[in-house]
């Protein structure tokens, strides 16, 4: 099934502990298409100025990304700058240039009008809000947004919000539209503006997804974040996770909760991929057999039997766990 995503194409500098970067491959949608594409076909919308390197146009043709719904216009790529401390975990923004995006509107060519799988990626609420207006008959429709929009767009918003089925969004954001400290109170806030599902990102600590209603063991599922020991650029983490997400949500069927955990994982298994390199470096060669591996990975961190005693001697469990080095 064919994803279509609208969002941000960008040039962006970071600054991490680990190193710089000025002017490099970014975007919401660009994160988002180069993880998606890893599983399925994508459609792309955005907008790019004529200062956009021809070389990242390539990359983006060269995976299985249609680039027609994208505009070239006359003038400067969006583009965001970015610094992240040693608590990773959250960006500061340090300058935010929209440029293209100041006068841009989404058009999309007749066929991606029918795409059942669609991804509002993070831009101006309004935009998505175009977007949805355009589409004809979604399947799934998955919106990602920030601080900013929240703070200057809620109305709009909201609006989009209600139009969608699941909301990817990051803990502080989920505290900041709900108004309340408590997560899983801000979570049914924004559940009760018509959206299925939420899932939460929670950086190093994982994601967690809220379904509609009060069933406990249909309601939530948490996992964690894979353990690295290499950690370089957060940035795109969250549009990756999306990416990852969807992709095997189009590729495996029917939507159901049980698919959606699975989604839940593959999106932390590409993310847990892109942040140990900056910009897309590493989703450039990531490869379906390192998604599996993780995958499999996950499967074992969050596993545990039903009640059961462990009766051998305690010197023999000690020794077993040493001898695993
Ligand atoms: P994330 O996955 O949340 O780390 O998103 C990182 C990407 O979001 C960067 O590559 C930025 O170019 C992009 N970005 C940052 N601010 C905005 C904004 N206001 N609108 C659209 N995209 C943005």
């Amino acid at each position: 099934m064919t994803i279509l995503v609208v969002g941000s194409l960008a040039l962006d500098s970071i600054q991490t502990p680990f190193g710089r970067t000025r002017d490099d491959l970014g975007g919401s949608a660009v994160y988002f298409s180069a993880a998606a594409s890893l599983f399925d076909r994508v459609n792309l919308v955005g907008v790019v100025g004529s200062d956009f390197p021809q070389e990242h146009l390539d990359f983006l043709t060269s995976r299985n990304i249609d680039m027609r719904g994208l505009q070239v216009a006359e003038g400067k790529t969006f583009r965001w700058s970015g610094r992240y401390d040693y608590d990773m975990n959250t960006a500061q923004t340090l300058d935010t240039q929209l440029n293209v995006f100041a006068t841009f509107h989404p058009v999309l060519p007749e066929d991606y009008k029918d795409s059942e799988y669609v991804f509002l990626a993070n831009i101006d609420p309004e935009l998505q809000l175009e977007v949805l207006s355009q589409v004809r008959q979604p399947k799934l429709v998955v919106l990602d947004t920030m601080n900013y929009w929240i703070d200057y767009k809620r109305d709009a918003l909201t609006e989009a919000f209600r139009k969608s089925d699941v909301i990817i969004i990051n803990e502080a954001e989920t505290r900041q539209f709900g108004k309340t400290f408590s997560l899983i109170r801000a979570a049914r806030k924004i559940l009760e503006l018509g959206p299925k599902v939420l899932i939460i990102k929670r950086g190093e600590y994982g994601a967690s997804m809220f379904a509609a209603g009060h069933d406990p063991i249909s309601s939530y599922f948490f996992v964690p974040a894979y353990p690295l020991e290499k950690y370089q650029d957060p940035t795109g983490a969250g549009d990756s996770f999306a990416g990852g997400f969807m992709g095997y949500l189009a590729k495996a069927g029917p939507i159901s909760i049980g698919a959606m955990k699975r989604a839940v994982v593959h999106g932390s298994v590409v993310a847990s991929y892109v942040v140990e390199e900056f910009s897309l470096n590493r989703l450039r060669t990531l490869t379906h057999n390192e998604i599996h591996e993780r995958y499999e990975d996950f499967k074992h961190f969050s596993h545990f039997e039903r009640f059961s005693d462990d009766r051998r001697p305690q010197s023999q469990v000690w020794a077993d766990l040493a001898a695993r080095g």
